[in-house]
């Protein structure tokens, strides 16, 4: 039997939930479907685990640091990683049950858990169950890859997902990729305890930033004893002993890497490769993103697609914001639109990087006429105070229009300070207005007036 609904969502991820409780409240028939963790990524594999590990990492780092502080102890750390993923696994936890209660209870909304598989363009059958709307929203998100060289099913690996379950301490983690992910578990588990090797293929770490930030975030990583590898392509895997060997290609170095453990984070796909799509005629991407306009609705009317399965953000506020643009335009009568978003996310290394608009390298190359301010963190009071002094930050804004045009914040507190540059950007209003307001001291957003008082011309790249 079929039942018929006014629409079904697939996924509980970070746009799925949200927007049934909009379509619900707004006396909408919903049905949303889970085939595995409610909450997806974010919850349960990505965001919440990784910052909630990360927090151990900074207290284990902090603990070795402590005499630096006057604080006295006897200078030993040792990490027990059972108690780590225990309080992670309770985070987590409490943050999934939170998502599965809350839409249980939801007033006009039905869970079904199992596979969605599309039927038609307005079918979809959940194992024995078939569900029909004219609406429809994808919410699927996506999974780790594993690269295709030769031996890599000959050795165990760990993704983002599998590094869940580790209880111990690995004696040494290659980790293979020089990205967000890759950088996030290479100093959370080198403050654990272990040694890190990081093989990245790229001419620098987190090669989307300027080359000065991809800098300064390896010489962080170095600074612990993290091993940075990079111009580096693994041409194969093997076992030896009890040893994973990555046998790497590269200009300079070892040919060789041996270690305890290996992490793959090279690069996510979307789920979409299951969903039946070709039976509702949607249309994805040669990488399998499911193709959208501004307003998130796919090449088939009545379907849509949000959060990281249409490529067109891959972090969990923009998973969100896909839902309220959904949301607005089909009850709010209010246009929202994808391109009003302005890059922003922040790298969750210690210190963290935050990051909004362009980098340098795309205002030079866009050939406009642009100012850029620039302060080391050692130039900034409450990171003298809290000896934290990594990093810099600095911004770039039109000299014309006086807009700023993107920043990047990699210090103490960067991922909250760089807010206020963001507002700004989003009121499209001139700098100035940062630097008219007063800002609490001693913070680190006191000193972006300072910075902004001393732009200077930003050299335009040759055409
Ligand atoms: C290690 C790691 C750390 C991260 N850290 C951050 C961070 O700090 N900040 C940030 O903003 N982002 C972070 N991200 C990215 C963030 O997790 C994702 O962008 C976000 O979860 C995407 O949400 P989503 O709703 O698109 O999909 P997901 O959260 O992946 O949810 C999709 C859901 O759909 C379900 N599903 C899939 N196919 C089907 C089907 N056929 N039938 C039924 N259900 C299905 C899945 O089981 C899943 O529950 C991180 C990611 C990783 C991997």
């Amino acid at each position: 039997m079929t039942k018929t609904c006014d629409a079904i969502i697939i996924g509980t991820g970070q746009a799925g939930p949200f927007l049934a409780q909009r379509l619900a409240g707004a006396g909408m028939k919903v049905a949303i479907v889970e085939r595995n963790l409610f909450g997806g990524t974010c919850v349960n594999t990505g965001c919440v685990p990784t910052k909630t590990m990360v927090a151990s990492a900074y207290a284990a780092h902090m603990v070795r640091r402590a005499a630096e502080f006057g604080v006295v102890g006897d200078g030993s750390v040792s990490v027990d990683m059972k108690r780590v993923k225990a309080r992670k696994d309770a985070v987590s936890g409490q943050s999934r049950t939170g998502v599965e209660k809350w839409l249980r209870s939801m007033t006009n909304c039905t869970v079904y858990q199992g596979h969605a598989r599309f039927e038609s363009s307005n079918t979809v059958s959940v194992g024995a169950e078939r569900l029909t709307a004219d609406r429809i929203f994808i919410n699927v998100g996506g999974r780790a890859v594993a690269p295709q060289v030769p031996g890599i099913d000959g050795v165990p690996y760990l993704t983002n997902s599998s590094i869940m379950d580790v209880d111990s301490v690995p004696r040494h983690l290659i980790i293979i990729g020089g990205g967000y992910i890759a950088l996030e578990f290479a100093q959370m588990y080198r403050r654990f305890g272990s040694g890190v090797t990081i093989i990245g293929r790229a001419p620098r770490l987190a090669r989307q930033e300027d080359e000065d930030v991809s800098t300064a975030i390896r010489e962080i990583l170095e600074h612990e004893g993290i091993s940075v590898r990079l111009n580096a392509t693994c041409i194969g895997f093997s076992k030896r002993g009890g040893e994973i060997v990555a046998q790497v290609e590269c200009a300079s170095g070892d040919r060789e890497v041996s270690g305890s453990h290996l992490l793959l984070a090279v690069g996510r796909r979307p789920n979409t490769d299951d969903l039946g799509l070709t039976n509702a005629g949607v249309a994805v991407d040669k990488r399998g993103y499911i193709a959208v306009d501004d307003r998130l609705q796919t090449s088939v009317p009545g379907i849509w697609a949000l959060g990281d399965c249409n490529g067109k953000g891959a972090f969990t506020h923009t998973a969100f914001n896909d839902a309220e643009i959904v949301g607005a335009n089909l009850l709010d009568n209010d246009p929202r639109k994808v391109s009003d978003r302005i890059t922003a996310y922040a790298l969750y290394i210690d210190p963290p990087l935050g990051r909004v608009g362009l980098t340098e390298e795309e205002v030079r190359k866009s050939g406009r006429r642009a100012l850029i301010g620039r302060r080391p963190m050692t130039k900034v009071g409450r990171a003298v105070e809290k000896g934290e002094t990594q990093g810099f930050m600095k911004i770039m804004v039109d000299a014309q229009s006086r807009e700023i045009l993107g920043a990047a914040i990699l210090g103490t507190g960067g991922d909250e300070a760089i807010h206020s540059i963001l507002d700004v950007m989003y009121a499209k209003a001139p700098y100035t207005l940062i630097q008219r307001a007063t800002h609490i001291h001693p913070t680190v957003s006191e000193l972006i007036p300072t910075m902004l008082g001393e732009l200077q011309p930003l050299e335009r790249a040759e055409k």
